[in-house]
């Protein structure tokens, strides 16, 4: 019988120059049986330096594999250190996500310790996996899973959360897998991922001393390393947001990624029918899309939209309101969108509720493109509406905004990297100034309380940013409306 299905080009990026990498003996992988064969090769591609077996296994070599699990695999398997060290899988998921619970979803869940424990964390918990006994067992426990491949499973309610704790490894088409998971999830979900890093010192020392476990797992189609593993997330409409160590199994890599919003991702990843089990076709082809998805539309970003979201916008807020697009903590300055993306930025009385207020200028000075333009609103640091606000943090002036600016940092350095220039600031005052000319009116703005009701600044990106030099800094006129 021929066991594998040959891979006819690699299964990331479709090069077909494969170099053989290892061959790799399986007779000692506890599950061989000479139908299996007795050797592996793995191929590295060219492109794209990714590094896979040549072909994957048929159905019938498939449930031959699957006939026996490992005690390892069974739910409840030594329940007690496995709850451990699933709760720090859960707690660094949680870290990354806004709000406490919502929908998780694990796929290949085993011995369902990281399902039970998200459970135990207060997540609300699906479980996908292709050992009937593990569904039943699990079913049996009260828990709601399904022996179903990822790429066919159409839940009607979107997940804040999936795991594939030790299962992209084991799939023959880990982008096809990958495009199906961002589907399943809500706007700025969370993908949980570990497996071997073929990048680490580790593995490579484990090599080179061929005692390397993982080119023998003849259930492994692919070996990852960091490198390629966030390029392939990227290619898939992900955001890689943290890495570490998985204390699971020998030399493995655990990420969170975050779904890249819909207005930002190049959606170019291979779709295949859901009908079709990835195992039974032949290596999925990139279709082309359609230009205006391809085509990456600049980005207008409405940071902290609260309850008034904009249409053909990003919308973010730390909250999750309706229309949010993206939920996020501004406190923390990242953003999850690529350099120079976004063309234009609105902040609608938001800055004066940011500590963090130059780290967050930096990161939109960041993913902003050279000339974007940014308007920001905010009540005047002189009026009563600027401070009787209990989670108002700083008050702002007409002559604030030279801070976000490289030129007004000639004195000192206080790490600010970003270089936003003034290109008009408006103050909204009340209509009993009218016929007063503009220097009077500017001495009551310095001298008095409450009379500017609102201030509006245009600001622009000035990219590469400028030296720190005072000679660079521009003078702007302050501009009075009446409102
Ligand atoms: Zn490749």
């Amino acid at each position: 019988m021929e066991a594998r299905i040959p891979y006819e080009s690699c299964p990331l990026c479709e090069g077909r120059e494969l170099d053989e990498h290892v061959v790799a003996d399986c007779t000692g992988y506890p599950f061989y049986s000479p139908e299996l064969g007795s050797t592996q090769r793995w191929l590295r591609c060219r492109a794209c330096t990714h590094v896979f077996v040549d072909g994957y296994f048929t159905e019938q070599a498939l449930r031959l594999l699957f006939a026996r699990t490992h005690a390892g695999q069974e739910p409840g398997h030594d329940i007690e250190a496995a709850r451990y060290v699933s709760a720090k899988m859960v707690e660094s998921v949680n870290v990354l996500h806004p709000r406490l619970g919502g929908r998780w979803l694990d796929v290949g869940f085993g011995n369902g310790a990281l399902l039970t424990t998200a459970d135990e964390f207060g997540w609300d918990v699906v479980g996908l996996d292709l050992r009937e006994d593990n569904v039943r067992t699990i079913r049996e426990l009260g828990f709601e899973a399904h022996a179903i491949e990822l790429t066919a499973y159409r839940p009607e309610v979107p997940f804040d959360v999936i795991s594939m704790a030790d299962v992209l490894e084991h799939m023959p088409f880990p982008k096809a897998a990958l495009a199906h998971a961002r589907e399943l999830l809500c706007e700025d979900g969370l993908l949980f991922l570990s497996m071997p890093n073929a990048d680490s010192f580790l593995w490579a020392t484990l090599t080179k001393n061929a005692v390397n476990p993982y080119f023998a797992e003849l259930e492994h189609y692919h070996n990852f390393g960091r490198r390629r593993l966030y390029r392939l997330l990227e290619e898939c409409g992900f955001t890689p947001r943290r890495y570490g160590l998985s204390q699971r199994y020998r030399a493995c890599m655990e990420v969170i990624a975050q779904r890249t919003p819909r207005q930002h991702a190049a959606v170019s990843v291979a779709k295949q029918s859901s009908a079709e089990s990835p195992i039974a076709t032949t290596p999925s082809r990139e279709t082309t899309p359609p230009a205006a998805v391809v085509q990456r539309d600049a980005i207008r970003l409405n940071v902290g939209c609260g309850r008034s979201p904009l249409e053909g916008w990003v919308n973010l807020d730390s909250a999750r309101l309706p229309g949010v697009d993206l939920v996020v903590d501004l406190e923390l300055a990242k953003l999850p969108f690529d350099d120079n993306s976004v063309s234009e930025i609105s902040a609608s009385h938001v800055l004066e509720h940011i500590h963090n207020s130059l780290g967050l200028m930096q990161e939109l000075h960041r993913v902003a493109r050279p000339d974007a333009v940014a308007i920001i609103r905010v009540p005047y640091g002189s009026s009563d509406d600027a401070d009787e606000d209990p989670t108002h943090v700083r008050r702002y002036f007409w002559s604030s905004w030279g801070y976000f600016s490289q030129p007004y940092y000639w004195r000192a350095d206080y790490g600010y990297r970003g270089d936003w220039e003034l290109e008009d600031v408006q103050l909204t005052i009340d209509a009993k100034f009218t016929g007063m000319s503009w220097a009077e009116v500017f001495a009551a703005v310095q001298r008095d309380r409450n009379v500017v009701k609102e201030m509006v600044a245009t600001l622009r990106a000035i990219k590469p940013a400028r030296q720190p030099l005072r000679a660079l800094q521009k003078q702007t006129l302050v501009r009075f409306v009446t409102g």
